[in-house]
């Protein structure tokens, strides 16, 4: 099989198991029609993504990191607006600290989502958590199967207007999440054998004032391991500075497209808006101390 460079590979891919459209044994299915080299399930705050695609089988000429996508809090000297998460890969399944971790992130969110549904409600909006849940099926439920729901109801028109009106940070029926601390999210994944980096870096938007710079320093001190330079949201200008950043700071460089199946209908599997491709060399560097 060739594995040369011109195979890509995806790093950042949602399942049923959180909130993407495609079940683990689909998105093997589909990577295997992509051609794709290598894939890691990235699930929010889950690996049941990773467990059931190994259960699935995974077909003889791909490779499967095990994965996740864990949200965060930053370290406490930065304030971030947007989305602060850290990958996780190639950790072992059965890490019993990583999975009491995730259990309690679970139940965090299960937590949160009635309080969400309350904030429509109290806005005129018949939804109730029992539709939610039915909806989100066996996966984790979050905000993009409310949206959906709101969309399915007719209370929006699209899921990203359910986020910019409602949901999205700072909007009305919006409630904080429960986040582990950076350090920890590290120590957790390379206590389980891991490999941590730092998710999509231009959606993390530092507000007050704090340099990108410094804040991948400082998680380099906590262990992060690497960046996730190649993502479909990040510009040319900014993959290059990535890129920069990881070598002054030796540290792994990743990529994936953050498909999410018809949550997210304009981004492909391996080469996100048409354009997108992660060599398959980065994989090679990536596993080659583990
Ligand atoms: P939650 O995990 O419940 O906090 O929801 C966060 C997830 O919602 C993100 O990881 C995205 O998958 C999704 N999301 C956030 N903003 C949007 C948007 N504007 N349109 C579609 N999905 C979104
Ligand atoms: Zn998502
Ligand atoms: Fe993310
Ligand atoms: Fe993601």
């Amino acid at each position: 099989m060739d594995y040369s460079n011109k195979r890509a590979i995806d790093l950042h891919i949602h399942s049923t198991a959180s909130d993407g459209t495609y079940s683990p044994k689909e998105i093997l299915a589909l990577a295997k029609r992509l051609n794709l080299a290598a894939i890691a399930i990235t699930d929010h705050d889950t690996i049941n993504g990773s467990k059931e695609a190994i259960v699935a089988g995974i077909p003889p000429d791909l490779r499967l990191l095990t994965g996740v996508e864990i949200s965060a809090a930053p370290p406490s000297s930065f304030f971030c607006s947007g989305s602060f998460h850290i990958l996780g890969y190639s950790f072992r399944l059965d890490d019993p600290l990583l999975n009491q971790t995730l259990s309690k992130l679970q139940l965090a969110r299960e937590n949160r989502n009635p309080k969400i549904v309350r904030l429509l409600n109290n806005l005129g909006m018949n939804i109730s958590i029992q539709e939610v849940l039915e909806l989100a099926g066996d996966g984790q439920t979050g905000r993009p199967h409310i949206a959906r729901l709101m969309l399915e109801k007719g209370f929006v028109e699209s899921i990203d207007e359910a986020f910019d009106k409602y949901l999205g940070k700072g909007k009305p029926a919006y409630v904080d999440k429960y986040r582990i601390e950076s350090g920890k999210v590290i120590e957790i994944i390379i206590g389980a054998g891991g490999i941590p980096v730092l998710a999509h870096p231009a959606l993390i938007e530092i507000s007050n004032g704090g340099k990108f710079e410094e804040l991948i320093v400082k998680l380099k001190e906590m262990g992060l391991k690497g960046i996730e330079a190649y993502y479909p949201e990040h510009s040319k200008e900014q993959v290059s500075y990535y890129l920069r950043l990881a070598k002054k700071h030796k540290l792994l460089i990743t990529g994936g497209t953050d498909f999410h199946g018809s949550l997210k209908p304009d981004v492909n599997m391996g080469s996100g808006r048409g354009d997108f491709h992660v060599p398959y060399y980065l994989y090679e560097d990536l596993i080659k101390d583990f």
